[in-house]
């Protein structure tokens, strides 16, 4: 008896060492070293393509809570990470090489791991499967993947920032749904008078791009439709105010009147507490879309919680397919973790790789699936990839917006923070017997 993983990134590793801890024999398919996709550069495991930095390390902060919780579950890439450290202020940033030799010799060395370095093709039906091929999986694998589940796998993510309902200015914000279709609170409308859509306008088509990799320019076909909005402004002054931004079939309670352009906020959540910037897909530096889009002004203060981003990313569109203990809905011995079930970055990968892990190894010796509690940040994270609520799913990194609200709301946000860390390390511990076993 066995569990194959497919991919040795950093959820697949996680993953893998789950189930051996579980005294279960793992197959740990890599392509590497024989094929490697266009970011990947070492041979070894558990490799961090791009920043050496895994974030925040104080528990207060949605990154910081997210280590902890995974450091509930024994994760083997923060065991790793912590022998590897560099000096980075508050951040865990590790030597990407120490650290990936660190995860590969653990992996090596695992006697309930064999290793095949093979790239696999078509999904496996010889055994439980989790499949962690990450966010530029094989080609071959991602067309038997997309043949298998239809329309649901998505090659390249051109997404709108989010941001916080909690933060937008109310004073400067209306519900409306144009024309008074839907219900009235379906969209949160920004409006904007002419002065101060011309001085957003500037600041739009001047602002800082962030550089494309070659394998992140996208299909012209598909760039059309999904265009970033600083491209389209620059076809003309009013094009956005005829596309994403048009005012029509809206009036400004304070004016009275139609705005001159708006931007309009949609939830993004079934709670209302993240609101995605419609038609805003965007490829700005991260504090450029900061800079630029407060200059609405019920975004002044605008809290983001996840950046518009322009780049390759095979992605599910999980709500549709998975549930929350990362089991395929409809096929229940196959399970997916990391970036391709659209939660987004190093540890958020990783975390999903424990709790797939953790679920296939139950699966296999008959036990119920283990659902995190939905105040933490790993169950959060899950809840979301598996919400069919959300309609536009989005790839999605650790956030507190993504938490239930607090019953009791500290406004110092170090506090608000502690209050988030405290309630999900304390309902883990509840639940200790149920989540560990
Ligand atoms: C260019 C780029 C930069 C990024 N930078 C950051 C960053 O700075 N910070 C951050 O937090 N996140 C970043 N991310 C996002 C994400 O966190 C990482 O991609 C992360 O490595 C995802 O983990 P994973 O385990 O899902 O996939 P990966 O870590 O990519 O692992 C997938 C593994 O599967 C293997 N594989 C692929 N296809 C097959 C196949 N068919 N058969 C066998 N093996 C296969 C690959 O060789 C690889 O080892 C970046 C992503 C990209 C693409």
């Amino acid at each position: 008896m066995y569990i194959n993983v497919i991919g040795a990134g950093l959820a697949g590793c996680e993953a893998a060492y789950q189930i051996a801890k579980r005294k279960i024999n793992v197959k740990l398919y890599d392509m590497k070293p024989k094929k490697k996709s266009p970011a990947h550069k070492s041979n070894n495991f558990a490799e961090l393509v791009c920043s050496n930095s895994l974030k925040a390390e104080r528990v207060c902060s949605a990154a910081g809570l997210l280590k902890e919780e995974m450091r509930f579950f024994d994760s083997l890439l923060l065991k790793c990470a912590d022998k590897a450290k560099v000096p980075a202020g508050g951040a865990l940033a590790v030597d990407r090489d120490i650290f990936s030799k660190l995860v590969t010799d653990e992996i090596n060395n695992n006697e309930f791991i064999e290793v095949v370095n093979e790239e696999v093709t078509k999904i496996p039906d010889d055994a439980i499967t989790i499949i962690a091929t990450g966010p530029l999986t094989s080609d071959k694998l991602s067309e038997d993947i997309a043949n298998t589940f239809g329309n649901s796998l998505h090659f390249f993510d051109a997404a709108a920032p989010i941001v916080t309902l909690e933060s937008i200015d109310m004073e400067c914000a209306f519900y409306e749904s144009r024309y008074g279709k839907g219900d009235g609170d379906d969209y949160l409308n920004c409006p904007m008078n002419k002065e101060e859509y011309e001085v957003f306008y500037d600041a739009l088509i001047n602002a800082q791009r962030a550089p494309l990799h070659d394998f992140d320019v996208m299909d012209p076909k598909v760039y059309e439709g999904c265009m970033p909005i600083e491209v389209m402004a620059q076809r003309g002054k009013d094009t956005i105010r005829f596309g994403p931004m048009k005012p029509v079939g809206l009036t400004d309670p304070r004016t009275g009147h139609r705005p001159w352009a708006v931007l309009q906020l949609r939830k993004e959540n079934v709670s209302g507490t993240m609101l995605n910037l419609v038609g805003f897909q965007t490829n700005l530096k991260f504090p450029e879309q900061e800079r630029v889009f407060r200059l609405i002004p019920a975004l002044y203060n605008a809290e983001f919680i996840r950046y518009g981003v322009m780049h390759r990313n095979t992605f599910l569109n999980s709500p549709e397919i998975l549930r929350n203990d990362f089991s395929v809905k409809n096929s229940p011995n196959l399970f997916f973790a990391g970036q391709i079930t659209g939660v987004e970055g190093y540890m958020e990968s990783a975390s999903s790789g424990i709790i797939a892990g953790i679920n296939a190894a139950n699966k296999l010796n008959n036990k119920p699936s283990v659902s995190l509690p939905e105040t933490t940040m790993m169950g959060s994270l899950s809840k979301y990839i598996s919400d069919s609520y959300v309609k536009n799913f989005q790839p999605m990194g650790a956030n507190f917006g993504i938490l239930p609200e607090l019953e009791n709301r500290p406004r110092d946000k170090k506090a608000r923070g502690q209050a988030y860390a405290d309630r999900s390390l304390s309902d883990l511990n509840t639940n200790k017997s149920e989540v560990l076993f």
